[in-house]
């Protein structure tokens, strides 16, 4: 930059002054030249008036005196004249070197044209200039008085040679000095250049440094100047104290965040980036954990942060486990896995409570291994009742390691759903707790009030119907009796668990009162119910119930069955006569199953109980 500036105002002068010497020389080469001109026509008017006094005092005959004198007046190298033919016809030849000399002496007598030329050779410069006399009638005193001549008629010539070697001499001095002058003057100029321009250079240079390090996110540097012009210590103290502000601020920033967020290890490259990645995740977490706290059960939560895994953070082959304490019953709760991938109790990560990735030793969990060979697996504990465990599988190590740099911001999602999924948990288990039965794990009677209500509305939306079965254990007092509460207790468990596993998914079973099930078949076609209803007994009369005295006993039972909304539109209805076809089925001997008919309530008053 100091180097251009100083060649341009260099280059600049230099132009300048070649400029003044071309046309100082040109100047002094004119006026040398216009004065060996002015001394021509000088001398030639002198030659003549004096050639003419001689001729008029009838002393022609000195007249080559004159002539030597003139001739060597300064400048004038040779001097000479030459008569015309009419002259010589009148006066005689003359002197010997009277007669042309040249051809321009010859071509100025025979055209009456003044010749004038410069000839230069590298050692010389010499001016020519031939001036002719022309016969005037009108001059004083009168020409043609004395010459027997015509008007215009040339009378002779006067030739002078001049040496102008001294103002060519000249002019080359003039140029030297000019020449000499300039180059002072140029290097008094890059002096004076590099002394008020080399502090402000440097100023710029730190100026430039130091930007380009904040621009790759180094807001360490200061930029520095040791001159002492004032304008330039202002700039460079409003630069450090922005600079210093920035870097104190984006220090804070960061450690303040760090207390609750987790920052990914690998970034630091340039504070001001992670300010803004740091404020981006703040913004996106405040709204995840607002959206999250308006989610119906934990399983929402899951497939937003599920949602979350997959499109923020960009992960493509991973399942999200819930896993209950000691690694109980892990159950996948989101599945973005590839190739349907699965989870085993046995899992490294849920048994160790510790990250396990592939790539810390090999085949390191045989189960994950048995799916892919690149994988990541991360237990976060939610609260003491339950974890989560995500597992992600790579096609590569290298990708492995892109996702190991994602960590800290999963664990930041995952710790901003942590309340939500604990509230959410123990508002489930307060729930089951309220609505299931204690002894069977099945609905109790409050659960069938607000199920009545929901499968009513679903059944006026999309006309499902039901197969509505009451069960009774036949002559139960009789258990009590004869082997205890506890034995009695048992023989409802067992009779629970058929129940539970001889229904589909769609159906429910609820614990109606003591001994008494009611099961609500989802859309069974009515030759079905009988079917189930029986399958049910049969598999009660041979499901041995462990008695007090350590031998095994059987028991059986009645069961009466309904539609929905075939017998009435009224569920409530239906299960009522349900209950009226189980007396029907106690009145008929017990261990059987009756299906409802209106014939059984014919001539009854029907008692609303339910
Ligand atoms: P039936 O064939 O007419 O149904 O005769 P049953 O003896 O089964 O009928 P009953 O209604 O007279 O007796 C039901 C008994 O079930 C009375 C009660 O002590 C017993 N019971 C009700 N709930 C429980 C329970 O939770 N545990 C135990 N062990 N017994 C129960
Ligand atoms: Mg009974
Ligand atoms: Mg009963």
């Amino acid at each position: 930059m100091q180097k251009r500036l100083s060649l341009v105002i260099v280059g600049t002068i230099f132009i300048s002054f070649m400029l003044l010497l071309a046309i100082s020389s040109a100047s002094i080469r004119y006026f040398g030249m216009k004065g060996a001109e002015d001394k021509a026509a000088i001398i030639a008017d002198l030659i003549q008036d004096g050639l003419t006094a001689h001729m008029m005092s009838g002393t022609m005959e000195q007249r080559e005196f004159f002539l030597g004198k003139i001739g060597t007046a300064k400048g004038v190298e040779s001097l000479w004249v030459v008569r015309s033919d009419s002259v010589i016809n009148q006066f005689g030849k003359g002197f010997n070197n009277e007669a042309p000399r040249d051809a321009i002496d010859k071509q100025v007598l025979n055209s009456g044209v003044a010749y004038q030329k410069s000839e230069e050779t590298s050692t010389s410069a010499k001016l020519r200039v031939t001036t002719p006399y022309i016969a005037k009638e009108r001059n004083t005193p009168n020409c043609l008085s004395c010459h027997q001549a015509k008007e215009g008629e040339v009378l002779g010539v006067v030739s002078m040679v001049f040496d102008i070697q001294d103002s060519r001499t000249n002019g080359l001095l003039t140029s030297l000095v000019i020449l000499l002058f300039s180059i002072i003057i140029m290097i008094l100029v890059v002096v004076i250049i590099n002394r008020s321009m080399k502090p402000l250079l440097e100023l710029f240079h730190s100026i430039n440094f130091v930007m380009e390090k904040a621009q790759i996110g180094d807001y360490q540097r200061r930029v520095r100047f040791f001159g002492k012009n004032e304008d330039c210590k202002n700039v460079t103290f409003w630069i450090n104290s922005l600079l210093d502000k920035l870097e104190s601020t984006l220090i804070d920033i960061e450690s303040t965040v760090k207390k609750f967020l987790s920052l990914n290890p690998a970034s630091h490259k340039d504070l001001l980036i992670d300010a803004q990645n740091i404020v981006h995740e703040l913004s996106n977490i405040y709204q995840f954990k607002r959206t999250i706290e308006f989610d119906e059960d934990k399983e929402h939560v899951y497939q937003r942060i599920g949602m979350i895994l997959k499109e923020t953070l960009k992960l493509d082959d991973f399942i999200l486990v819930e896993s209950g304490k000691n690694n109980i019953c892990p159950t996948i709760v989101y599945d973005a896995s590839k190739m349907k991938k699965t989870i085993s109790p046995t899992c490294r990560a849920l048994r160790t409570k510790q990250t396990v990735y592939s790539d810390q030793f090999k085949n390191i969990c045989e189960h994950c291994n048995n799916m892919s060979e690149h994988y990541l697996c991360v237990p976060y504990l939610i609260s003491n009742d339950f974890e989560l465990l995500l597992s992600i599988w790579t096609n590569s190590a290298e990708a492995l390691d892109v996702i190991k740099t994602k960590l800290p911001q999963i664990q930041n999602y995952i710790d901003a759903a942590r309340p939500e999924l604990v509230s959410k948990n123990l508002t489930e288990i307060l729930k089951v707790s309220s609505t299931t039965d204690g002894l069977t794990g099945l609905y109790n009677r409050k659960y069938l009030d607000e199920y009545i209500e929901k499968a009513l509305s679903q059944a006026k939306r999309d006309g499902a119907t039901y197969g509505i079965l009451m069960i009774d254990i036949d002559f139960f007092k009789m258990v009590n009796d004869t082997h205890g509460h506890d034995t009695g207790d048992k023989a409802i468990r067992i009779l629970s668990k058929i129940l539970k596993e001889s229904i589909r998914e769609a159906d429910t079973a609820f614990r109606f009162g003591g001994e008494e099930f009611l099961i609500l078949l989802y859309q069974c076609e009515e030759v079905m119910i009988e079917n189930i209803a029986q399958k049910i007994r049969l598999a009660f009369e041979k499901a041995p119930i462990p008695g007090s005295n350590g031998a095994s006993f059987y028991k059986t039972l009645s069961i009466g069955a309904s539609m929905f909304p075939k017998d009435s539109d009224s569920l409530w209805k239906c299960i009522k006569f349900a209950d009226i076809a189980l007396y029907n089925a106690k009145e008929n001997g017990r261990n059987c199953v009756k299906i409802f008919d209106h014939k059984m309530v014919e001539g009854k008053e029907m008692k609303s109980e339910f």
